[in-house]
């Protein structure tokens, strides 16, 4: 199967820290840095604009202040996204599918994988949800020492009802996972004690950030009493639009459908086409108008959206309606789509239809 070309969106994450925590001073912008990362709807092309705090007086003025959103979308150093780690190890580990299946799918939903990178996903997924930092004779504890504080973003990933969630907690500013969980049930007593663990590294907490999901504030407002908690705002419209994932992934099967059936029209229409040049006779100007709208409406179909706020099936919907609309417009012409030779008046018949166009 050839996927679409996927040509990657460009998102700039500035650092939304104002002031430096420790002294206050208004923080400067100090480096641009580029990533290109792959998730399953679309690739990314992201911008991050670190800050620094540039007071001569700081205690901490090596810090890069990063937006946490960073760590969100990939791991360090990865190139493909977080969700497709946690996709894997859905399909893996709570559908019980095995590799070629989950391979399959992800390709179906577009993303370019290999079966070999699938299964390195599903280790990846396994060491995520195992992690586990401690104060002993660790790298990344280390590390985390050296700074001298924690600022993590404390995250949940629902499956749906009656599935399991995975709670991760990532260090704000590296971006390492620091601890994380699998469970099917979410209440606050097994979330309290898996938020608490960061106390056991004995190192001073200066904020949490989290998105507002039901049971994670008051568990963390329990767990670390006192430290400040932060939301991410557009994480927590992505929790919201995950209630509509189920309708997101119908609507975007039946544009797959219709995109395959006007491919096979379209195929058709050249045939015709290519006849009646073979004829010798002209090719009648409605032939070409309609082969023009499969080609707008196979377009629209690909389009990519913007998760969240766009997700590609409805722009693709949107897009489709609007070829669909002037496909209408052209059959009410005089000498339009719908009035003209007898293979034309045939051909525009099934393209209303094929692009979801009601008789009438
Ligand atoms: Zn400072």
């Amino acid at each position: 199967m050839n996927l679409p070309t996927r040509v990657p969106r460009r998102v700039v994450l500035t650092a939304p820290d104002e002031n430096c925590p420790f002294c206050h001073t208004h923080l400067q912008i100090s480096q641009h840095r580029d990533r290109a990362i792959r998730t399953i709807p679309e690739d990314l092309s992201l911008i991050m604009r670190d800050k620094k705090c540039p007071s001569p007086t700081c205690p901490q003025p090596h810090l890069r202040f990063r937006s946490t959103e960073e760590s969100r979308i990939a791991l360090p150093h990865d190139k493909l996204g977080l969700d497709v780690i946690l996709e894997v190890g859905h399909l893996r580990f709570h559908q019980h599918l095995g590799f070629p299946r989950i391979h399959a799918t992800l390709k179906e939903r577009g993303l370019p994988i290999s079966e070999m990178g699938v299964q390195y996903q599903s280790r990846k997924y396994e060491a995520l949800v195992a992690s586990s930092v401690t104060s002993s004779q660790n790298a990344v504890f280390e590390k985390l020492a050296a700074r001298g504080f924690l600022l993590p973003i404390i995250d949940a990933v629902h499956y749906g009802s009656g599935e399991a969630v995975v709670y991760l907690i990532i260090d704000g500013l590296s971006g390492v996972p620091l601890f994380g969980q699998e469970t099917v049930v979410r209440g606050k007593i097994e979330l309290v004690p898996f938020i608490r663990q960061l106390t056991t590294l004995g190192l001073p907490i200066i904020g949490v950030v989290s998105d507002k999901e039901t049971g994670l504030a008051p568990a963390i407002a329990e767990a670390l009493p006192g430290v400040p908690h932060q939301f991410c705002q557009r994480h927590y419209l992505g929790n919201v639009a995950t209630a509509m994932e189920p309708d997101l992934a119908s609507l975007g099967e039946d544009v797959r459908k219709r995109e395959e059936h006007l491919r096979e029209f379209q195929r058709d229409l050249v045939r015709l086409a290519t006849k009646a040049q073979k004829d010798g006779k002209p090719v009648p100007p409605d032939l070409s108008t309609a082969l023009e709208f499969c080609e707008a409406a196979r377009a629209a179909a690909r389009i990519h959206g913007r998760p969240t706020t766009e997700p590609s099936p409805i722009k693709r919907h949107k897009e489709l309606k609007r070829v669909q609309e002037a496909v209408s417009r052209a059959g009410r012409k005089k000498g339009g789509i719908g009035r003209c030779s007898k293979d034309c008046k045939q051909s525009s018949s099934p393209l209303r239809k094929r692009v979801g166009l009601r008789a009438g």
